[in-house]
């Protein structure tokens, strides 16, 4: 049985329904500060992929590679946005990023 558009999530690859309410925020046991994340990614999808290093410098407790994917963000966002799914790509691009300057050597990659 497929589901209606309008009881899916907002898919991932936007972001772009974000009120930047905070409050998928305050229900992350990561405190991880998700509306900046969403504007870095906005970022990033506008071609921007300097702003990633943003996410190593987040003054959050929490920066995506510490998110447990609990899920609780998407399930409370009132707009509809897969936060979640957000967090994830984020995860792994800040991991990679990291893995990247240590296997180079180097404090600065060009992502
Ligand atoms: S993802 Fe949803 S709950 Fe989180 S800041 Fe954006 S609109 Fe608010
Ligand atoms: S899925 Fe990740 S970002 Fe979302 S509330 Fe859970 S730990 Fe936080």
């Amino acid at each position: 049985m497929s589901k209606t558009i309008s009881k899916q999530k907002v898919p991932a690859r936007t972001g772009g329904m974000c009120a930047s309410c905070g409050v998928c925020s305050s229900y992350c046991p990561a405190q991880i500060d998700i509306p900046a994340v969403i504007k870095i990614y906005r970022e990033y999808l506008a071609g921007d992929t300097q702003t990633l290093k943003k996410l190593d410098e987040m003054e959050s407790v929490g920066t995506p590679v510490d998110c447990i994917e609990c899920g609780a963000c998407s399930a409370r966002c009132a707009c509809g946005v897969d936060a979640a799914g957000i967090v994830r790509e984020l995860a792994m691009m800040q991991s990679c990023r990291r893995t990247l300057m240590v296997s180079c050597g180097r404090k600065e990659v060009g992502i």
